[in-house]
């Protein structure tokens, strides 16, 4: 019998005209995520979609990759059957038996999205249940089952399944478009990242570095990081960006109060400029609100002052707590608190300004070569691709 996944996405959430466009980049996603499983096929059916083996289904794999793939609600191993309700409750049985399923109580439930079918899915229920019943003598317990049978019948064919994994909901990757995440090898920028891709963004990594001003572990982190949340987006872009000369030159001409501030304008114009090349529509940074000094909130507005594409903060109301168990649960924490050095209090004092006018630094700025400087930033960038699987 036809082995398959059956993979369901939340419909509720989507409106009408947006649904065609969702399922077809869903089942581009999932094709990708799953492309060296070797699936005859993955295809929509109705309301869910279906991936179909020769064989055995490599059931391991497969859930560990569906558990990682953004739109999909929840999947199920599943076997396929015809239209037969005759076929349907023998091929059932047989399955029951041949996997030595044990039970004391089962339940059968049938969902008939094709609304052509003869019968109503309470006589598909009834048919199959009383089957099963008859052959094995367990009793129907519709509340709490051990087994529950669940039968999904679609034009042409249906399915059945004992079994249901969640998945990590969300929008299916791309379907939101890109973005550019700024991220700087620590706790908060990951789970930024992971949140965008959550969204429905595709995410284009930049990164900041200041060597050999500071040594490599925070670009050796970032590179891990990136490739760890490739397995959510399957393939991912990092521009490393040479940062450390520029952090040199501010510091010869201006004070330190107003350093880190200029420091996060220049990354935010470089990343602009990387992002208009990348076609993404916003920047994406790690920021919430009044966390660090360079994080409050007249911080933020000088620093934003700077972009033209809005610059989004999917973490900005959240508490340091929030961010860290996201960052264990996606698996990013690890990396993230291995001591290295911030490029950022790079030639820097201890206590930089916390309010730092507009107009100040825009004086300040007039006499550097803000230009030049983002224009080498944006060719001395190395660019590094990843992908998974
Ligand atoms: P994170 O945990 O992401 O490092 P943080 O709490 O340490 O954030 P900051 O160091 O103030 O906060 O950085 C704020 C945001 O600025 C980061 O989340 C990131 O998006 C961006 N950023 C900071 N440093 C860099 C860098 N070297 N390269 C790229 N982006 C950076
Ligand atoms: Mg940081």
């Amino acid at each position: 019998m036809e082995r398959c996944v059956i993979v369901h996405y939340h419909e509720v959430a989507l409106k009408r005209g947006n649904r065609p466009r969702f399922v077809a980049k869903l089942v581009d996603n999932i094709r990708t995520a799953i492309r060296d499983l070797n699936p005859r096929d993955v295809r929509a059916l109705m309301g869910r979609i279906g991936i179909f083996w020769d064989g055995e289904i490599p059931w391991e794999m497969v859930r560990e990759r569906l558990k990682r793939v953004f739109g999909v609600s929840y999947f199920c191993p599943a076997y396929r059957s015809s239209h037969s309700v005759e076929e349907m409750k023998e091929a059932i049985l047989g399955v029951i038996e041949r996997e030595g399923r044990v039970f004391d109580s089962f339940a059968v439930k049938t969902r008939r999205s094709f609304k052509d079918f003869p019968l109503t899915s309470v006589d598909v229920n009834t048919i199959v249940g009383g089957h099963i019943k008859a052959r094995t003598g367990k009793r129907v317990d519709l509340k709490a089952p051990d087994l529950l049978v669940t039968i999904e019948i679609v034009p042409r064919e249906a399915f059945f399944y004992f079994e249901r994994e969640e998945g990590p909901g969300g929008l299916p990757v791309g379907i939101s478009g890109r973005v550019c995440t700024l991220i700087s090898g620590g706790i908060d920028s990951p789970v930024a990242a992971y949140r965008m891709m959550k969204r429905g963004c595709e995410v284009v990594f930049v990164h900041f570095h200041s060597y050999p001003y500071l040594d490599k572990t925070t670009q050796e982190k970032v590179i891990t990081l990136v490739r760890h949340l490739t397995r959510y987006q399957f393939s991912s872009t990092l521009y490393l960006v040479p940062f450390g000369e520029i952090q040199r030159e501010i510091s010869v001409s201006v004070e330190p109060s107003y350093r880190v501030v200029l420091y996060r304008r220049m990354m935010i114009r470089i990343a602009e400029r990387i992002a208009e090349k990348e076609r993404a529509r916003a920047l994406v940074t790690g920021e919430s609100i009044g966390q660090v000094a360079s994080q409050t909130l007249e911080n933020i507005y000088t620093i934003n002052d700077v972009a033209r594409m809005p610059v989004l903060r999917p973490l900005i109301g959240m508490d340091k707590d929030e961010i860290i168990a996201q960052a264990k649960e996606i698996g990013t924490f690890e990396t993230s608190i291995i001591p290295d050095q911030d490029c950022c209090q790079l030639f820097i004092p201890r206590h930089p300004a916390t309010k730092a006018r507009v107009e100040d630094l825009v004086t300040k700025e007039r006499d550097l070569d803000i230009e030049g400087w983002v224009e080498r930033a944006v060719a001395g960038a190395e660019v590094r691709s990843f992908s998974y699987p």
